[in-house]
């Protein structure tokens, strides 16, 4: 869908015979216009910030340099990629393993399972990372993960890994990393002042910006507003839901106490309904995505945790339940659906109470145009 017609070929981008064969068998055809305008300048060894829309394909953009340029025959551990949540670690893991078609040693290191095998994985000659910040910075404390042999580190949602919170844990890990590394960073959104920021762990970088106006990005995403009183949501959620027949729907809450009412009023009138925050154990949080995935759960009731990078071709609809705080997470939000992956387009749609019309603005201001409202019927 987002692959051009024209434009260059995978073949075209200078990438090795093993990975174009691979490239093949996945069915990858074309590169996305990220794909085609990054490969070149990371294949050539600089560092580059890219920004494109969601669900456009910014993965392979950086896993398949890196693939190129790690040396298979070494077992040390030579490429780090950073995300900030465990569900997206593994997310980018499994995309790198489909890429590589299996060749590529990973290990996943993120916090909520057990340091045990994440050591042994290391210590049995892992080649790639894929972390969170804090248990990277755990296990470099505790000697059980050097990052010397570094050369290629890449910050996926790098304005998230560079806000206030992670920053410091990023900053630490990355000076631990060998100065002559290749780092790449890739998001959907970047504000100017993070761009600025970005600059102090890269060289002389490039810069990448596809994120494209708006107008592209309505034609994969339909949006929608509706104005609700708090009080009127949940009915007004069931009738979206009756009106929609969404394949697979995400609504989105805006505290983790939030998802845990709804989904306890969800639960008794719809089974295959789901719940996804941060304060769940970290097996249940790895089932109920996997199950959602698989298509097993209809409908997932989730914070900001699922809010970035996840990718599953099936979520055809967006709700925000609960009208996000901040711009970019709305544009993050609504990602989740209409991507490469999924063979249709998306619905969003955001309920907005009346005493919330400045959020509202600023979303409309973000994504630049006026949302319509939401033709509810019988409500
Ligand atoms: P982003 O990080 O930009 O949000 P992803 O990297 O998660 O997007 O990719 C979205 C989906 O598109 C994934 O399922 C991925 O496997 C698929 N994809 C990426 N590049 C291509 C391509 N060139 N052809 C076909 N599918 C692709
Ligand atoms: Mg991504």
């Amino acid at each position: 869908k987002e692959a051009a017609e024209s434009g260059p070929t995978f073949a075209d981008l200078g990438l090795s015979k093993k990975t174009l064969a691979t490239l093949d068998e996945i069915g990858f055809e074309r590169p996305s216009k990220i794909q085609a305008t990054f490969l070149p300048i990371a294949l050539s060894g600089r560092d580059c910030s890219g920004q494109a829309r969601t669900g456009t394909g910014k993965t392979a953009a950086f896993t398949l340099p890196m693939l190129e340029k790690l040396d298979l025959d070494r077992t040390v551990i030579q490429g780090l990629i950073l995300a900030p949540t465990r569900e997206l670690a593994e997310q980018v893991s499994q995309e790198m393993r489909k890429l590589s078609g299996g060749r590529v040693k990973t290990v996943v290191i993120v916090g909520g399972r057990p340091m045990g095998p994440q050591v042994d994985a290391i210590k049995r000659g892992a080649q790639v990372v894929v972390g969170t910040p804090g248990r990277v910075m755990d296990l470099m404390g505790r000697g059980q993960l050097g990052l010397e042999n570094v050369a290629f580190a890449v910050l996926d949602e790098a304005d998230r890994m560079l806000d206030d919170g992670f920053r410091p844990d990023i900053e630490k890990i990355l000076r631990k990393c060998p100065k002559d590394r290749q780092t790449l960073l890739l998001s959907a959104t970047m504000p100017p002042e993070v761009e600025e920021l970005a600059a102090k762990f890269m060289k002389n970088p490039e810069r990448v910006d596809m994120s494209e106006d708006a107008l592209v990005a309505t034609e994969m995403i339909e949006q929608f507003v509706l104005t609700v009183d708090p009080d009127r949501k949940f009915g007004a959620l069931l009738h979206v839901l009756k009106q929609e027949k969404p394949k697979q729907c995400l609504v989105f809450t805006r505290t983790k106490r939030g998802a845990e009412k709804l989904y306890e009023r969800f639960s008794r009138k719809l089974p295959s309904c789901a719940m996804m925050h941060g304060d769940l154990q970290q097996r249940k949080r790895e089932k109920t995505l996997q199950a959602f995935r698989e298509g097993k759960i209809r409908m997932l009731v989730a914070t900001d945790v699922v809010g970035r990078g996840i990718d599953i071709s099936g979520i055809s609809h967006i709700v925000n339940f609960d009208v996000p705080e901040f711009q970019d997470d709305y544009v993050h939000r609504i990602g989740r659906t209409g991507r490469m992956s999924s063979d249709t387009n998306g619905r969003a749609i955001t309920f907005v109470c009346r005493d919330q019309g400045d959020q509202l603005t600023k979303i409309e201001i973000r994504v630049s145009q006026v949302l319509p409202t939401y033709p509810l019927k019988d409500f």
